[in-house]
């Protein structure tokens, strides 16, 4: 798609305040594919105007016509899943049938997921005496990163209009197109004026000024744990709702009965997709004394079906690659061993910000690759010496998104997952649940996203006695 050199707000393109603009850069290229305005804090405010003045309108449209409109809106997003898919494919680097089959129809499907529950949600109940009334939080500011660009997005704007309330859209630097051909959508589906804003630009001015704004009740943040926590402390000042969806550095057990060739495989898989630009990915593999040396041979010999350029797409930009690669240097420098990979650029991929998939064996869990968050496509093998040193290991981050267990009795995983301080855990290969809450323990985050856990965070509750 073309890109827009405009903000939209109030239901219209509108030119920005400022003249600066951000090149958006093809990963797999490097080649600039299009500018987008650079917003600043004049067309933030404009955006949270319109979206306040929007917002008696939208909070008082009857829960089943908001949900026909996300309806309209999950339908035209599958209309144009080939444009969607070739946005991100150019802007974010992902393979194309990775980014139809996931960056595409996942969003589309969550998107209808709301709009079912925007029909049959209960927005009020009856408490003994009581009659008890779920409100929209009001305006939203919504801060969203480049790895599943669409998707977080739609995990923040889909429950925010199905609760009643208005939004702006602050999408991450790296990946505007996809957010302004979202943005082409809602107008498309008749969205009234002003229910939805985006404003592009850079995190430490258009964001930064979002989640400063007055007129904001509610902060949805998708991103680092650094500027989560930043965020945090300006909502906390102005006693403004916060949701936090950040980092991670999630555990994948393999407990001693489990099949540890399928645990490896869909490990590895579950790590190297998105080239490891996941948050919940699990980035550490945990496996047992008695067959970590075997694991290790099944996941070096696993590594090659990850041909970066084919299967694996780039990392998103020059600054990310280098930062993946510095901590595969990092790894090495601290005494682990890469058995497959490593910190160099993939053969004949000079062009392009690819990162070789690489695995590390023999890490020790106080490792900086065993504790702080890559990105990127690495993966550590771990050794445990019995369930209690597993589960020591596993909890022994300060991050707490999701994780996986398998074990040969699934009683077993799941009592060992119980165990474990972490919002989502995958028993022996579980599917995603796009109804299923996602967000984090400790500092992954604050707040749920999906299903009806995250609807809830855009609701606030008002009481009427009798
Ligand atoms: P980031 O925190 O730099 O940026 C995320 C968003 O915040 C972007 O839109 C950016 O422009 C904006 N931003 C940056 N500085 C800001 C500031 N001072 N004030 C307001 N907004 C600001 O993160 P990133 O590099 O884009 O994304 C990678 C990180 O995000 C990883 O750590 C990853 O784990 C995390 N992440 C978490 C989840 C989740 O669901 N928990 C999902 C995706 C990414």
């Amino acid at each position: 798609m073309e890109a827009h050199d405009g903000m939209y707000i109030d239901g219209a393109w509108r030119p920005a305040a400022g003249g600066d603009r951000i090149e958006v850069v093809d990963p797999a290229t490097e080649q600039v594919i299009g500018r987008v305005p650079a917003g600043g804090a004049e067309d933030v405010d404009a955006a949270v105007r319109a979206a306040r003045a929007a917002l008696p309108g939208w909070a008082a449209t009857p829960p089943a016509e908001r949900a026909a409109l996300l309806g309209a809106v999950r339908d035209a997003m599958a209309g144009r899943r080939e444009e969607i898919a070739a946005t991100v494919v150019a802007e974010l680097g992902a393979p194309p049938a990775f980014a139809a089959a996931v960056h595409t129809d996942m969003p589309t499907a969550v998107m209808g997921s709301f709009a079912e529950l925007a029909a049959s949600h209960p927005f009020e109940e009856r408490i003994g005496n009581s009659r008890v009334f779920q409100e929209p939080v009001g305006v939203v500011g919504a801060i969203t990163p480049w790895n599943y660009p669409l998707h977080q997005i739609v995990a923040k704007v889909a429950p925010a209009l199905a609760a009643g309330c208005t939004v702006v859209l602050k999408p991450a630097e790296d990946t505007p197109l996809v957010a302004q051909l979202f943005a082409e959508i809602l107008h498309e589906v008749g969205l009234p004026a002003g229910v939805f804003n985006l404003v592009t630009g850079l995190g430490p001015v258009a964001g930064q000024a979002l989640a400063e704004h007055p007129g904001v009740d509610l902060v949805s943040f998708t991103g680092s744990t650094a500027v989560g926590r930043q965020i945090g402390a300006t909502a906390g000042a102005a006693v403004k709702r916060v949701a936090l969806e950040l980092g991670g550095k999630s555990a994948n057990v393999i407990l001693p009965g489990a099949d540890l060739g399928r645990a490896v495989n869909v490990g590895l898989a579950n790590v190297f997709a998105n080239s490891g630009q996941t948050c919940s990915a699990w980035t550490r593999m945990l496996v047992d004394s008695a067959r970590y040396d075997e694991a290790v041979g099944i996941a070096t010999a696993a590594v090659a079906k990850y041909v970066p350029g084919e299967r694996l797409g780039p990392v998103v930009n020059a600054k990310q690659r280098d930062r993946v690669r510095g901590y595969i240097r990092r790894g090495v420098a601290e005494g682990a061993r890469i058995v497959a990979g490593g910190p160099d650029a993939p053969e004949g991929m000079e062009t392009g910000y690819y990162v070789r998939p690489t695995v590390f064996a023999d890490v020790e869990p106080g490792m900086a690759i065993a504790q702080e968050e890559i990105f990127g496509p690495v993966v550590v093998l771990i050794r445990y010496e019995d369930e209690e040193d597993a589960l020591r290991i596993a909890n022994g981050t300060v991050y707490g998104l999701a994780g996986a267990v398998w074990g040969g009795d699934e009683e077993e995983a799941v009592a060992f997952a119980r165990r474990m301080d972490t919002g989502q855990v995958d028993i022996n290969g579980g599917r995603f649940n796009l109804l299923a809450p996602f967000g984090g323990y400790k500092q992954s985050g604050v707040g749920r996203e999906l299903g009806a856990h995250g609807l809830g965070e855009y609701l606030q509750t008002k009481s009427l006695q009798f």
